[in-house]
């Protein structure tokens, strides 16, 4: 038997969303419209514990329009934690608003409760607050929303959850996704669950849902005739790729199962190696497990080891105040999530990993750690 590559977290579809899928397309209803998007709306709402659930073309439209229902309007200022994927900041400079970003705390490498408390503190001294709060659940781990709502809530600034990458997680039992105003999941081929690209925003806000869903279908006045009163977006999903989603939510349970299982076989057979922290107040869905090395050659062996093992390894995101893109912006603080950029490693960690993936995988790392 040859190896083949081993992927970072590819897709894990079934029999199941195969089916669907093909009763989907017989059914005819091929459009961004369907009895498959209802059900599947009402199955993430239900996991998600929220009333309303809007299925979008990307968790990037989710945020954009979860930011518009904070209200969030040109020359605005939104709170952005800076370890995350960029696509948190670029919705909020869509809108023609700044990112002031945020560092970490080590606790859970998501944004620094304090920091956001002292930030919302010193602007509303000079009367200068944001619009909006974004909290991002970074590689499948809640940021702690006691206390970042807790922040918010003094000063009466809406919070969105982007739950992008942790659905299935939960923190003081209450589930990823439903904290704030809205939240935001995707449902990109790399994610816990997928569709093939896809998004949904969460909500228990009837109001933030029924906007959100006018907004996404190019804002269309229920009339016949096509009338408009404001600037709509095409940001619908399709019953198709909604249909596929229906069976990866039913076999979620066992997807995270599986990702936790790779987690904790990394964590026993690399015990030389410091993990990505897990903060006591939640349970991850441990989307991606990641690793810190000594320093930033070490990181660079292990990446380098793997790759001549034919297995896809990552560095941690790279902070957004680091990316030229956002050069310009505001920062606080920083040093939290520039060494975990400089010294992290997301390890291979897809639900469909095999035992003998898995082994492949510490095989190459160890042999990074010897060298
Ligand atoms: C994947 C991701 C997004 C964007 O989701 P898409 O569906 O790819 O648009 C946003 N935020 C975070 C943290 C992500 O990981």
């Amino acid at each position: 038997m040859t190896d083949t590559r081993i992927w970072l977290s590819p897709p894990d579809v079934s029999d199941l969303e195969r089916k669907l899928l093909l009763k989907a397309f017989d059914s005819n209803w091929v459009a961004p419209a369907g009895p498959d998007l209802d059900a599947f709306e009402q199955q993430v709402a239900e996991r998600v514990g929220v009333r309303h659930a809007v299925a979008l073309s990307s968790g990037t439209a989710a945020l954009h329009l979860a930011l518009i229902a904070a209200g969030v309007r040109r020359g605005d200022t939104v709170l952005v934690p800076s370890f995350t994927f960029a696509a948190t900041a670029n919705a909020v400079v869509y809108l023609g608003a700044r990112p002031v970003f945020l560092d970490s705390t080590p606790e859970s490498w998501n944004v620094d409760p304090d920091l956001v408390a002292e930030e919302l503190r010193i602007r509303s001294g000079q009367g200068r607050l944001p619009r909006a709060v974004i909290a991002v659940d970074m590689y499948g781990q809640c940021a702690d929303y006691g206390r970042l709502l807790e922040a918010c809530d003094r000063y009466g600034v809406p919070l969105i959850e982007d739950a992008a990458e942790a659905l299935g997680a939960t923190y003081r039992d209450r589930p990823a996704g439903s904290f704030g105003l809205a939240g935001v999941l995707s449902f990109n081929g790399n994610k816990i669950i997928t569709t093939g690209g896809g998004g949904m925003l969460v909500t228990d806000d009837s109001r933030v849902a029924k906007q959100a869903r006018h907004l996404s279908t190019q804002a269309r006045e229920p009339v016949p005739h096509y009338e408009h009163r404001t600037v709509g977006y095409n940001y619908r999903l399709s019953n198709l790729l909604a249909a596929i989603g229906r069976g990866q939510v039913q076999r979620l349970p066992e997807m995270i199962g599986a990702r936790r299982a790779t987690f904790r076989f990394y964590q026993e057979s690399l015990p030389g190696l410091e993990f990505m922290p897990i903060a006591g107040y939640g349970t991850p869905n441990h989307w991606l497990t990641c690793v810190l090395a000594t320093d930033e050659g070490q990181r660079d062996r292990i990446l380098g080891h793997l790759n001549a093992h034919d297995i896809e390894a990552r560095p941690a995101w790279k902070p957004m105040h680091l990316q030229p893109v956002f050069q310009d912006c505001v920062m606080r603080g920083g040093p939290v999530c520039a060494d975990v950029f400089r010294r992290g490693v997301c390890l291979p960690s897809g639900s469909a990993l095999t035992e003998h993936d898995r082994a492949r995988v510490v095989t190459a790392v160890r042999s990074a750690l010897e060298a």
